[in-house]
């Protein structure tokens, strides 16, 4: 099937395309009726001249005609200028409503479209972010809303403008003379022939040409890679040869790709050339002439008309053609609209009296299916730090997650003061639960503001004790504009200045649950002393969860508990684990899970 047959097929199909614009649809199809009316009334002064000539030849032919002949010829060029020139300024206008109709539409539509998918991100699950790259996002909300702002703005009002000149061009001619319009028209169906062959010839060397293309990526991508290595070992003539085979066969492949291509649909452009159709025209119009079917005059309208077919078919051709990347973006753009959405809560908000955490039988199950937590039953006590440890992968922020309500638990239920958090209102749970995570993210707003997130009502002095106490107070100070400097224009920070900053955030916010995963993990050594201790006074009296790798810096935590494999499998004080010489113990001999830098609670555990 060819290209163009197949946006045909995907238009008329009830897609993703369709759905997209179906709350635009019936101005859509104003604006494409408007400018087909509009391109159709632009050609009436080609009828119009074809006419004239027909007057002036008919009174050449009598030379010698009355004097009133000859008025009623004037009049009759006349009307023929008069209703051409209203024509053309009604059509220009009628096309250019079209245009506008299609505008305001489209207005509308990447105006709803992205409200509705700022609406639906509000509500999905923060976890839905922190799976996805950011250019997901922007992708969507960004290209493909412009994508398809080029469609429901463009595609219709040119499509109705080619359509309208085809069709009113064909009905014309036929009514001219039906003979003629069949001879004149022939070429058209010789361009899809001719099409069809090329997308055939393209189609047969289509998947060596891609395969190839991925060669090529693979072997620049080692190549560059591996310059540094190969330079090192002083092998670097040998680095070339698979990249140059890559090219070598490329450049074969897209030889053998476009040779019977660009032959085809040279021939194919070459069908519907203006120069072509009027060399039909005209070879037929002289046949027909002398076999006296037409007289000359007669042959002039096809010469006028039929060439004028050629550019809005093109355009059509070329029109439908672009659908298929509207199409990718309509689903793209739909796939962000149908974003599973946390489950709102049923019946009236609730707010919690106290801050004990409880995991009553939680298990999660991620995307893929895999159960990434099972049976999880575990109460932070008020005021207490509980440590979680395990094996990396084990689920421990995981568990920090479903806390944070990142998502929710796929079974049982995590409460917060004997409240699900399904039900507490999430402006207030953020109020209520803090959290530093491994992963900092700020926003690009000034570092106050990024300090002040959570409590945007926070004087400059709250926040600046904040950043003191995150020991960033200091360096922020030699930022350009100091508090004022905009994260990511002139204020750079490292991976660890960002984790002191989404610390002072911690630290202003003030809730009374905290939940620290690896919250020293990105800081330099120079500055962890500082923030273990800014961190010890922040869990004074909190319920706080520590996730954590390293063993020997959980041992004062009021609790530990140990996470394999998405269970826990022992609880207890440091001593009492010991005691019970399980995994716990088995791994404290051998000086922890992982020599990975982690949160160094000790301190903290200690408070
Ligand atoms: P830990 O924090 O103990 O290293 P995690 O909670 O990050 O462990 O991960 C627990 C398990 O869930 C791992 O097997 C991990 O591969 C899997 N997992 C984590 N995040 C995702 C995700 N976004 N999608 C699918 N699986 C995930």
């Amino acid at each position: 099937m060819s290209t163009t047959n197949k946006a045909v097929e995907e238009a008329k199909a009830p897609g993703p395309l369709r759905q997209v614009l179906a709350p635009i649809r019936g101005r859509l199809i104003a604006a494409a009726m408007l400018a087909a009316l509009g391109s159709m009334l632009t050609l009436v002064p080609l009828a119009g001249i074809a006419h004239i000539a027909g007057i002036v030849l008919d009174a050449v032919g009598r030379a010698g005609g009355s004097m009133s002949s000859t008025a009623t010829m004037r009049t009759d060029i006349a009307w023929t200028v008069v209703v051409s020139l209203a024509s053309v300024f009604v059509g220009m206008a009628l096309i250019s409503a079209g245009e506008l109709t299609a505008h305001l539409a489209d207005n509308r539509l990447t105006l709803d479209l992205r409200m509705s998918a700022a609406q639906r991100l509000s509500q999905v699950p923060l976890g839905w972010f922190t799976d996805r790259a950011a250019g997901e996002v922007k992708q969507a909300m960004q290209d493909d809303v412009a994508t398809l702002h080029s469609l429901s703005a463009h595609f219709y009002p040119s499509v109705g403008r080619a359509a309208g000149a085809i069709l009113i061009s064909v009905v014309y001619l036929f009514a001219m003379d039906w003979r003629m319009a069949i001879v004149a028209l022939l070429p058209f169906p010789g361009f899809f022939v001719f099409l069809r062959h090329a997308m055939k010839a393209g189609g047969a060397n289509m998947q060596d040409f891609v395969t190839r293309l991925g060669r090529i990526n693979s072997a620049t991508v080692e190549f560059v890679n591996g310059i540094p290595i190969l330079k090192a070992f002083g092998t670097s003539g040998r680095a070339h040869d698979s990249y140059r085979d890559a090219v070598d066969g490329f450049a074969e492949a897209f030889v053998r790709f476009t040779r019977p291509l660009v032959s085809a649909m040279s021939h194919a452009h070459a069908m519907i050339a203006p120069v072509t159709v009027l060399g039909v025209v005209l070879a037929f119009g002289a046949l027909f002439v002398s076999v006296g079917w037409m007289t000359p005059v007669e042959v002039l309208p096809f010469a006028l008309v039929a060439p004028g077919i050629c550019a809005p078919l093109l355009l059509l051709h070329t029109l439908l053609h672009d659908l298929g990347s509207a199409t990718g973006a309509a689903q793209r753009v739909s796939a962000l609209l149908k974003t599973p959405v946390l489950e709102p809560y049923a019946g009236q908000p609730q707010f919690p009296g106290h801050h004990e955490v409880r995991f009553e039988n939680v298990g999660y199950a991620y995307g893929d299916g895999y159960e990434a937590l099972s049976n999880i039953d575990l109460t932070l006590a008020p005021g207490t730090v509980t440590a979680v440890v395990g094996p990396s992968g084990s689920g421990k922020s995981t568990l920090a997650r479903t806390l944070l309500r990142f998502f929710d638990p796929s079974q049982g239920r995590v409460t917060l003061g004997g409240v699900d958090l399904r039900q507490i209102p999430t402006s207030h749970l953020y109020r209520s639960i803090g959290f530093v995570l491994q992963d900092v993210r700020l926003i690009r707003a000034s570092v106050s503001e990024n300090i002040a997130l959570g409590r945007p009502s926070a004087s400059r002095q709250e926040i600046e004790d904040a950043a003191r106490a995150a020991s960033i107070h200091e360096r922020i100070l030699t930022l350009p504009r100091g508090y004022d400097s905009v994260v990511g224009v002139d204020a750079q920070l490292s991976g660890g200045e960002a984790q002191r900053v989404s610390i002072a955030r911690a630290v202003l916010l003030d809730a009374p649950v905290l939940v620290l995963d690896e919250a020293t993990a990105a800081v330099d050594a120079g500055h962890e002393i500082g923030i273990q201790s800014a961190l010890s006074r922040m869990v004074k009296g909190r319920t706080v969860m520590v996730i954590a790798h390293r063993l020997d810096t959980v041992m004062h935590a009021d609790r530990i508990v140990v996470l394999e494999g998405g269970v826990i499998t022992e609880q207890g004080t440091h001593a009492q684990l010991l005691a019970r010489r399980g995994s716990y113990a088995r791994l404290w001999e051998k000086g922890g899970y992982e020599a990975l830098p982690g949160a160094d609670v000790s301190e903290v555990a200690s408070c």
